[in-house]
């Protein structure tokens, strides 16, 4: 991978990493309101119910109080007070209980002190509700707040006797009415009447600046007279629904997996890739199989062509060796005859034998091999057939030729056919000085061998497709030589061209990689 696409892909893993931490965040910040405001709601719906309990308990005072006003004319003074004294001792938040005789006069109505319990100083409280309270139909109980007193509110319920009447006030203290226990200490409460607030309670662990809309409940209490409205809210701190320590191990843990899923997609691909790769050269390979053997004709063409050679001087040397035979003269040349045969014949055997290789997809037998030796063995096996055609072989080695690594037997083909080629072409020219001749020189790691003649050299037309099969200007030639040729030397890593000489005739050029240092010969 390149720098660029690394830097490019871990980018990509940066920002899906940030895109979880995110999300979790998100996640975590959701179920964390949702919970604070369960916890509102519930705890809203507890204190409601505490409170509509707690302002029905102020109707039943009320009512008994009332009952006692009419139980005598004029009231039980002394039984009230008591009464009054009970209700206080056991229901601190009511502060005071004022009893009021209520006198008209036209549309004035005055109030008189009647019985007050407790909290005396706000008996002039009373009075400022008495005008109203005269109004009220008998019986009837009405909530009041004073401008004077910010934290209490009074009930004032007119009793049901007639002018002159009597009123019962009752004062109300709102913080007592939610015991310290039922507040839970993360809630803002408060208490408001008639959008009057008569209560504000704060959370004990205020947040500075809430994060998140905090969750609210508010409702009015379940009371006819009292119409007291509950609100209750949860400040969330931003630290409180981003919990840090599992945001930081969510954030390693997801990095963790993020690598190792990357690690293990790349090991993954990388696998695959060689799979692919690896199916991709074993269908090459049985491509360049079938190619081979498709080409079984062609080959077959080629074992013909080369196989003529040995099956010819084999005959021709068997024929001679019987007409020797018959006459009786000479015996050591039937000899040489059946020796020359006993070559050829295991010539033609090789041949086979390393065609039958090349069909069956076998690598040749690459070994350190002497070129000049090859080519000694193949001009002494062409130096009759070139005598007779009056062509002169010349041989031109280096004294130690670098050995290279090719098989031997193909070698000599590819000579072979080079030089009878060359043959051929010079026997096509009127020439008196027909010349063929080899050289083998090494450099830079190279062995360079030519074989060139003094022919007529090859047409421009033809150069370029010398060595395509079966391509040929010959009369009954079948143009496997050259292809064949080509084939052997590009198996040993070599590469064999075709030239015209500046003086005349065709060259052909060998080139092939020296086998290493330490093999050349001393
Ligand atoms: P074939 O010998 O059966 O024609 P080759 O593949 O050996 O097949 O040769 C292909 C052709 O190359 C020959 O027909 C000939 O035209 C040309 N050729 C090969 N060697 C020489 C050469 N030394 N001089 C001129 N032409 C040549």
């Amino acid at each position: 991978m390149t720098g660029k696409r690394a830097w490019q892909t871990y980018l990509i893993i940066a920002a899906i990493w940030l895109l979880i931490v995110l999300l979790f965040v998100a996640y975590s910040a959701r179920q964390s309101i949702n919970q604070a405001r369960d916890e509102v709601k519930q705890t809203g719906m507890a204190l409601h119910r505490v409170l509509s309990q707690r302002a029905a308990q102020h109707d039943a005072h009320l009512t008994s109080l009332n009952a006692l006003i009419l139980s005598a004319n004029p009231p039980p003074v002394d039984a009230l007070r008591q009464v009054s004294r009970n209700i206080i001792r056991f229901y601190p938040r009511i502060s005071i209980i004022d009893v009021l005789l209520l006198t008209r006069e036209g549309t004035t109505v005055s109030a008189q002190p009647f019985l007050m319990v407790d909290e005396s100083e706000h008996g002039t409280v009373a009075d400022d509700f008495a005008a109203s309270i005269a109004v009220q139909k008998p019986g009837e109980v009405r909530t009041y707040i004073s401008d004077k007193v910010a934290d209490r509110y009074y009930l004032g319920k007119k009793s049901d006797n007639s002018n002159p009447g009597y009123a019962i006030v009752m004062a109300i203290n709102p913080a007592l009415m939610i015991e310290p226990n039922e507040r839970p200490d993360w809630a803002d409460l408060s208490l408001s009447i008639d959008g009057k607030t008569i209560l504000q309670q704060h959370s004990d662990s205020p947040v500075s600046s809430s994060f998140f809309q905090p969750p609210v409940f508010s409702q009015q209490i379940d009371s006819q007279n009292q119409p007291i409205i509950l609100t209750l809210s949860r400040p969330i701190a931003l630290s409180e629904v981003i919990d840090s320590f599992r945001v930081g191990v969510l954030a390693a843990f997801s990095l963790l997996v993020l690598l190792i899923s990357y690690s293990l997609w790349q090991s993954v691909r990388a696998a695959k890739k060689a799979e692919q790769k690896a199916q991709l050269l074993e269908h090459e390979t049985r491509l360049a199989h079938a190619a081979r053997v498709n080409s079984m004709g062609e080959l077959a063409s080629g074992i013909a062509h080369e196989l003529t050679q040995p099956l010819t001087a084999l005959l021709s040397q068997s024929q001679a060796a019987l007409r020797l035979e018959a006459s009786g003269e000479r015996p050591d040349l039937l000899k040489q005859a059946l020796t020359a045969n006993v070559r050829e014949a295991s010539r033609a055997g090789e041949i086979l034998k390393r065609m039958r290789n090349y069909m069956s997809n076998h690598e040749p037998q690459r070994k350190q091999m002497d070129i000049s030796q090859s080519i000694r063995d193949v001009s002494e096996l062409l130096r009759t057939d070139l005598t007779q055609r009056n062509i002169t072989l010349l041989i031109q080695t280096e004294k130690n030729t670098p050995a290279i690594m090719g098989d031997a037997v193909e070698m000599e083909q590819v000579l072979y056919n080079l030089i009878r080629n060359a043959a051929d072409s010079l026997v096509q020219t009127e020439k008196t000085d027909k010349q063929i001749s080899v050289t083998a020189r090494s450099g830079q790691g190279q062995l360079v061998i030519t074989v060139s003649d003094n022919g007529s050299g090859i047409a421009d037309d033809v150069l370029p497709r010398l060595f395509e099969p079966f391509f040929t200007t010959r009369n009954g030639g079948m143009g496997l030589g050259l292809a064949l040729c080509a084939t052997l030397i590009e198996r040993i890593d070599g590469e064999i061209t075709a030239a015209n000489r500046p003086e005349g005739g065709a060259e052909f050029t060998i080139t092939l990689p020296v086998a290493d240092a330490s093999s050349i010969k001393v």
